[in-house]
């Protein structure tokens, strides 16, 4: 006989899944209704409104997919991009080559701007790159990158498609309640995100917010997105159906009860609050990892305050330190992705997992480890300079 699985309660400050709050996962446990319920429905209709707060939008295809933050990027291509456009992608980490796949499986062109990794998404050179294609009819960008830590200026790029009359298709996975993001506001056309970074839910869902530019450029296809389940000519009948829902697929019942309290606790605290949580536990984590003498990939500035670089010290073994952190101390960091591989650490203070707790336990932990690994550092010092950035 196989046992049940009992996962252990580990502590997860990586680039995702976040820890996700006991008010979540008891929503995931109540009874399980008929996706087609009249009560489910109400669901559905308050998750989007809920998930049109979190995106500070008024866009009226504003839903969850069944699936995860991939999924979400694929439905914003595979509906937006036709054989033969071009698409201009930004590429400052590994999400961003994801895109360019994504481009070429639609058949279509992609006209890579590249910036180093740790460096955010050039302004200038997307701007350079419309003048040489003004034919582009997409510009995709990652918001904030979770393979590196840094944030782009989102702002600044949806403004520089629509000067050239192009949509802003934009990765917000990471980005979503964890620093400002305003769709309406900054004129993004194709947002989407996952459930499992900042919203602190349990992971495979994607919310996706399209603009009304986006929906006529999807209804005025020439032919159907070559993805039959992503196609969101056909999932807006099941999602904005109203009571007229349309069987398209089985919604993932429990998992948008999950959701619905994750936004439910975003609208408790505010965005706003949420955000300078983020900033705050950013802040003292820096601190304290400065104190450890360590020094983080991204320049000031550009830092994504839930999603830390952190430069591996000279003869420190990176896989022995997460090891030890995962088994002794049940906390999950990340590994270094492409370019930082046995480079970097990626701390994640994502969501429920930004907490002060937090900053002192990886402090302490990563001190401990790191003083075994012969790299003698200062527990004391950094839980310190946590506590003073904390003005306490
Ligand atoms: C996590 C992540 C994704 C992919 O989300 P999954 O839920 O793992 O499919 C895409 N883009 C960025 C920036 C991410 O951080």
């Amino acid at each position: 006989m196989t046992a049940s699985f009992h996962p252990p309660q580990r502590t997860l400050l990586g680039p995702g899944p976040s820890d996700v709050p006991a008010r979540v996962l008891g929503a995931l446990a109540r009874p399980t209704i008929g996706h087609l319920d009249p009560l489910f429905v109400d669901l559905m209709d308050d998750i989007k409104r809920l998930l049109q707060y979190a995106f500070q939008t008024e866009n009226a295809l504003t839903l969850p997919i069944s699936a995860p933050g991939s999924a979400g990027m694929e439905a914003c291509f595979v509906n937006l991009v036709a054989p033969g456009d071009t698409v201009i992608v930004c590429q400052n980490g590994v999400f961003g080559g994801r895109m360019r796949e994504n481009v070429e499986r639609c058949g279509a062109t992609a006209v890579m701007v590249e910036d180093a990794w740790g460096d955010p998404v050039s302004v200038d050179k997307v701007g350079e790159a419309f003048a040489a294609h003004p034919e582009a009819s997409v510009l995709a960008f990652v918001h904030a990158e979770t393979s590196t830590g840094a944030r782009s200026d989102a702002e600044a790029l949806c403004a520089l498609a629509r000067q050239h009359g192009a949509l802003a298709i934009v990765d917000a996975v990471t980005a979503l309640a964890g620093i400002p993001l305003a769709v309406d506001a900054w004129g993004a056309d194709a947002v989407y995100s996952g459930t499992q970074k900042c919203l602190s839910c349990v992971p495979g869902i994607s919310p996706v917010t399209f603009s009304e530019r986006a929906v006529e450029r999807i209804q005025a296809r020439e032919r159907p997105a070559q993805s039959w389940f992503l196609d969101m000519q056909l999932v807006m009948g099941y999602w904005g159906g109203g009571s007229k829902r349309a069987y398209h697929h089985t919604a993932p019942v429990n998992a948008l009860y999950a959701l619905h309290e994750s936004l439910v606790m975003l609208q408790e605290e505010g965005l706003e609050a949420a955000h300078a949580r983020h900033k705050r536990n950013h802040e003292a984590l820096v601190a304290g990892l400065e104190a450890l003498g360590l020094s983080l990939v991204v320049a000031p500035e550009w830092r994504l305050p839930q999603l830390n670089a952190v430069h591996i010290p000279e003869g420190v073994d990176d896989a022995a330190v997460r090891a030890a952190l995962l088994t002794d101390f049940d906390l999950e960091i990340g590994a270094g992705l492409g370019a930082l591989a046995g480079k970097a650490w990626r701390i994640g203070l994502m969501g429920h997992s930004s907490r002060e707790r937090n900053v002192y336990v990886l402090l302490t932990a990563l001190a401990a480890v790191l003083g075994q690994q012969g790299h003698s550092c200062d527990a004391g010092a950094a839980v310190a300079a946590a506590r003073a950035s904390y003005g306490a």
